[in-house]
């Protein structure tokens, strides 16, 4: 860590699990990343599953993403008016998930929450919120906890049908969970969810910061066949950039200002280098690119079996160790054999497309030792 950081930012860092806190160890100073590869300050190179948590599915600076913002750069802005870049960015986003029938574009994850469930408050007149435990919809007051906030166990249909879901604005649900290490859905979970808003008249959110156009062009949404009122996306809808949207149902957005009473503003909202990276990443995301994430992820899926209980759903994969000790020690011989995984067991590994067989391999290898 860089010692003037600890002096300038909590823990040295400006989020949380860059401390290192789960595995301890000394975090490493990252200073150049491309492709599935990142380069620390003494010049050592890892093998990058971390993908910043999540965005970057088509690995470090890829030359389409990295043209594609420079350009926009060169352009000036952002302008404080809608750019043609938002509206292609907005298409692409609606064609893939034809839930989004109206978005809205903003720059971070946890506003794209909050937001979209202040909507569904509005738009319900009711103030309780359900989600599920160990999931992460951001840090806004209104996810994190505390009153009008109930929590059921994921994947039980039952807990959540014993709920007052007639009070209930809406369920806010990780369709495949990703902040408690990967956790597949049980199946059809999502079509029950589905059906016990509809019985109570409660919204149905998916949050797909995570899954959106990672397990499938479409998301989780095309995965499991469920579609959701409202969509919260994040991470790659921005291609590594600030950048996060909400979306759904046109009659429920048509309530978001200034068409309606939810205000909801961003004077970075729409940025266009955020734009451009977003389009960039998503032009690449064609069906073979699907193959080849599922391709490496099954291979590194297989190997880790090994090793301890892997959870996986395309790309996105978390390796389960015996308790918390275990998972440290792993993660430091990883480190040492140069590779990256993310500082916490409860976190996902991601793969992206510029990975190769061989980080899978120099990955396995060190994961036996
Ligand atoms: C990362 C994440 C968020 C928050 O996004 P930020 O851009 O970090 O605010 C919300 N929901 C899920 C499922 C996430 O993984």
């Amino acid at each position: 860590m860089i010692p003037e950081a600890l002096e300038l930012f909590p823990g040295g860092v400006n989020s949380p699990l860059r401390a290192y806190r789960p595995v301890g160890g000394d975090p490493p100073t990252l200073v150049r990343g491309a492709g599935g590869h990142v380069w620390d300050v003494e010049g050592r190179e890892y093998v990058d599953w971390v993908g910043a948590f999540g965005p970057l599915v088509a690995g470090h600076a890829h030359p389409d993403v990295v043209a594609a913002v420079t350009e926009a750069l060169a352009c000036g802005g952002p302008f404080g008016a809608t750019t043609e870049a938002e509206v292609r960015l907005g298409r692409m986003v609606r064609e893939r998930m034809p839930a989004v029938e109206r978005l809205r574009f903003c720059t971070s994850g946890t506003e794209a929450a909050m937001s979209a469930v202040r909507v569904a408050r509005a738009a319900t007149g009711r103030p309780l919120l359900l989600r599920f435990d160990n999931a992460y919809h951001g840090h806004a007051d209104m996810l994190m906890g505390g009153e009008g906030l109930l929590i059921a166990p994921y994947g039980d249909l039952d807990a959540v049908a014993a709920l007052p879901l007639d009070q209930v604005a809406a369920v806010i649900v990780e369709p495949v969970a990703g902040n408690a290490g990967v956790v597949v859905p049980p199946d059809g979970f999502h079509a029950g969810l589905r059906r016990l808003c509809d019985e109570h008249g409660a919204l149905l959110v998916f949050d797909e910061v995570i899954t959106g156009f990672r397990v499938a062009p479409g998301g989780a949404q095309q995965l499991y066949g469920v579609r959701p009122d409202l969509t919260v996306l994040g991470k790659i809808v921005g291609g590594g950039l600030p950048v996060a949207a909400y979306g759904g149902r046109k009659d429920l957005m048509d309530l978001v200002a200034p068409v309606g009473p939810v205000y909801q503003a961003g004077t970075l909202a729409g940025h266009p280098a955020g734009m451009a990276a977003g389009e960039a990443t998503l032009r690449l995301l064609d069906e073979a690119a699907y193959r080849r994430l599922e391709q490496l992820g099954s291979a590194l899926e297989e190997g880790l079996q090994e090793v301890g209980r892997v959870a996986r759903v395309g790309s996105m994969l978390t390796l389960f160790m015996p308790d918390e000790t275990a998972f440290a020690a792993l993660h430091r011989r990883l480190r040492e054999a140069g590779v990256l995984i993310p500082p916490s067991q409860w976190e996902a590994w991601f793969v992206s497309l510029a990975h190769t067989e061989d980080d899978v391999e120099r990955t396995l290898e060190a994961a036996r030792g």
